[in-house]
């Protein structure tokens, strides 16, 4: 077998909610990646792919985790990696990612400048660009993580996933119609000021956020993938739109339960156990998945906390 740069990482059970509730919850800890988020399957599925077409040079516009994920594999690979970020990005993201060699350029104040300067710039390259969310071979690194759930438990009634573009929604729903987990129910999390497939799904066509207002920036698509919602037909999902308050004391209340620290777009997945049982009552087999986030300066966290 080829060595791969992604983990397969474990699943903890949460001892804490089997005696409060009595429920057995499933933690799929991808927040033990080494880039800290799930997104480096998915990246390193896409990179191998157009590296064996011969490419050298990949662009992205994404100053979060899908760029420093991007730029992990890239190191890894040694090919060329550019992320075009917005100058809202933070120093931090962008240290992180200059430090694994990548070259980082700041371009327009919101995303859809970033992007769109960044797909100019991968034509005129003759580079690779890559979208955060929106690519088939993403979706095929991103179920990678049920194929090996299906190996490491049984299979469950609920899955709780949170959704950005709806990248790892797609790939969690293809990993579980490849394992025959087509009758487990799915809950979708958002946070209320990033609830595009939310809107989405009850609209049933693809609606636009006019704006995005969250804590959980990684969920902070204005507009999801039309796959998830192919997709989403084909399972029972349940939408959960959540507060940022709420996603964000369930990061606190994961890194006092299992001494790891995820983003807020991550804790809106975990809130659901935590604060929404009501919302599992027929469940008694839970699977959340912790999909992580390097995206997370403690201090800045913290402050909005107290
Ligand atoms: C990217 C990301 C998401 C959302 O994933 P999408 O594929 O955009 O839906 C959620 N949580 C974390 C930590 C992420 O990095």
């Amino acid at each position: 077998m080829r060595h791969k740069f992604y983990l397969e990482t474990p699943i903890y059970q949460s001892h804490k909610l089997f005696n409060e509730q009595p429920k057995n919850v499933f933690y799929k800890m991808d927040c033990y990646q080494p880039t800290n988020s799930f997104k480096i399957r998915g990246m390193e599925e896409l990179c191998r792919h157009h590296i064996g077409e011969g490419k050298t040079k990949f662009v992205s516009s994404s100053g979060g985790n899908a760029g420093y994920s991007l730029a992990y594999v890239g190191k890894q690979l040694g090919v060329s990696v550019k992320v075009v970020v917005p100058s809202t990005t933070t120093k931090f993201m962008i240290d992180k990612i200059k430090d694994l060699g990548a070259k980082v350029e700041v371009h327009g104040n919101v995303w859809d400048e970033a992007h769109q300067y960044a797909l100019k710039s991968a034509a005129q390259e003759d580079a690779v660009y890559v979208s955060p969310f929106d690519d088939p071979l993403l979706w095929k690194g991103h179920a990678s993580i049920i194929d090996e759930c299906a190996q490491q438990m049984e299979q469950p009634d609920t899955v709780i996933v949170s959704v950005g573009g709806g990248g790892l929604l797609c790939g969690v729903l293809e990993g579980m119609k490849k394992n025959g987990w087509t009758n487990t129910q799915v809950i979708t999390t958002e946070t209320t000021g990033a609830a595009s497939f939310y809107e989405s799904y009850q609209a049933n066509k693809i609606v636009e956020l006019k704006e995005i207002k969250t804590i959980a920036t990684s969920l902070g698509a204005k507009k999801i993938t039309t796959k998830a919602l192919e997709l989403a037909k084909e399972f029972t999902i349940k939408p959960v739109k959540v507060s940022d308050a709420t996603a964000l004391k369930a990061s606190f209340d994961f890194l006092n339960e299992k001494s790891v620290l995820v983003e807020p777009a991550c804790g809106a997945a975990i809130s659901v156990p935590y604060f929404h049982p009501e919302l599992l009552a027929e469940s008694n087999n839970i699977l959340v998945i912790v999909c992580g986030g390097a995206n997370t300066e403690f201090n800045y966290l913290y402050q909005h906390f107290k």
